[in-house]
């Protein structure tokens, strides 16, 4: 029976919230905010007040009233959100400096909808079914991957690559996305470091940074990890480490130092970073003759609001030859998520391809032959729900990496 404990943490923040809608509703289109909750919107005629922040934070007061009972059915609701942290933006009541309306700055929506999945855990009403099969590879130690395959595939890759050195000054932190399901967008990465001359090294053993666990609100599931890619970090002597997936990046930036109540005793860097300094001293040999192209540029929820970091992917992409970047019409802070966070895509898959449909239709509507993103769990959503488009749709858009649009114009 859970005590409710780390929802009571946060009754400040679910008793504050005044009931205004606007996490369901607002449209302003004066300063760029077209609506706000994706799910929401992808539920389409069914979309009721349980769907967005002000029908889940009235749940959420009658749950700290005793009115409802945590509940196997409760978890099913709870976990069809991407935590995307849309509301926040929008919220009169929200921490966010730029809302000037504020009359208290409490709340915190993606740390309180993780105060109840951190409850429903600890109450055994999850992780649901495929969270849990995730978890599971992630802590298997023959895996250590929430993708469930062994480890020795997620280093495969690095044997044909030269610049890989036992010791450099930057570490890449390769996630398991990337390597187990994406490892051609890893190649062109290593294509475009070689060209620009740069060497770096990897963790003799990375385990996956516990991002999947900690957003279904399983903490204890993670803390080995932490633990273990921490001293992997400190045994290799590194500084400064990067990673290349939006999820990690938040995850050692935000969450390690979180959880252990410590600065860690380096920095971490996301690719676009090592990408814009490399291209600022023209350390890419780019070929200068590439075909025009309209290029728009997708922000993916863990980089963009849960990080602040909008403008150096923008700036990487407005240098490379022939390119024109357009935004769609939600873009930086309203930023439609791409509908695979929050462990939406692997519990409620069809959720999450509804959402991304959105996502790319307005991509096609901003006049881009293009959509790119720097994150490959927001690619890998992307791509599934292009492959389900009518061709004629697909004709339209083409879906791909910031790191391959980099490498295809070497
Ligand atoms: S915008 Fe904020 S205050 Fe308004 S209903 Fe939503 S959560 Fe409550
Ligand atoms: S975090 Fe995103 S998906 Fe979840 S309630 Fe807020 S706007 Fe909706």
């Amino acid at each position: 029976m859970s005590k409710l404990e780390n929802l009571k943490k946060q009754w400040e923040a679910i008793m504050s919230c005044m009931g205004c809608g606007d996490c369901g509703y607002a449209i302003r289109p004066a300063v760029g905010r077209f609506l706000t909750c994706p799910v929401k919107e992808a539920k389409g005629d069914e979309a009721f007040e349980i769907w967005f922040s002000r029908g889940r934070m009235n749940v959420l007061k009658s749950i700290l009233e005793g009115k409802i009972p945590l509940s196997k059915d409760l978890a099913e609701f709870v976990y069809q959100c991407s935590e995307c942290g849309n509301c926040t933006e929008v919220c009169h009541q929200t921490q966010n400096e730029h809302i000037v309306l504020n009359t208290s700055k409490w709340i915190d929506h993606v740390e309180v909808w993780n105060a109840l999945r951190e409850d429903l855990v600890e109450a055994g009403f999850a992780p649901l079914e495929r969270h849990q099969v995730l978890i599971e590879y992630m802590n298997n130690p023959e895996m250590r991957n929430p993708y469930g395959e062994v480890k020795i595939d997620k280093t495969k890759w690095a044997s044909e690559f030269s610049n890989i050195k036992e010791n450099a000054d930057l570490v890449f932190f390769t996630g398991c996305t990337m390597p187990l399901r994406q490892v051609n967008t890893l190649r062109s990465l290593m294509k475009i470091l070689e060209a620009a001359k740069t060497d770096i090294t990897l963790l003799d053993e990375e385990w996956c940074c516990g991002s999947i666990a900690l957003r279904i609100g399983d903490k204890k599931a993670v803390m080995d990890s932490i633990y273990h890619n921490i001293d992997q970090i400190k045994n290799i002597g590194g500084k400064e480490i990067f990673t290349a997936c939006a999820g990690c990046y938040r995850t050692l930036n935000k969450d390690y130092p979180e959880l252990l109540g410590e600065e860690l005793p380096f920095r971490v860097k996301h690719i676009t970073e090592i990408l814009i300094d490399l291209i600022n001293k023209d350390q890419i040999p780019f070929n200068q003759g590439s075909n025009p192209q309209k290029i728009t540029y997708h922000d993916p929820c863990h980089l963009g609001r849960h990080m602040d970091l909008y403008e150096i992917p923008r700036e990487v992409i407005a240098k490379l030859p022939g390119v024109e970047l357009v935004e769609m019409k939600r873009n930086r802070k309203n930023a439609w998520c791409c509908g695979a966070g929050g462990g939406v895509k692997s519990q409620f898959a069809d959720l999450a391809m509804e959402i991304s449909w959105e996502r790319i239709k307005e991509a096609i509507e901003s006049g881009a032959d293009i959509l790119t993103t720097s994150c490959p769990f927001c690619i890998g959503n992307f791509k599934d729900a292009y492959e389900q488009m009518d061709p004629k749709e697909q004709e339209k858009i083409v879906v791909i990496d910031v790191i391959d649009l980099i490498a295809s114009k070497i």
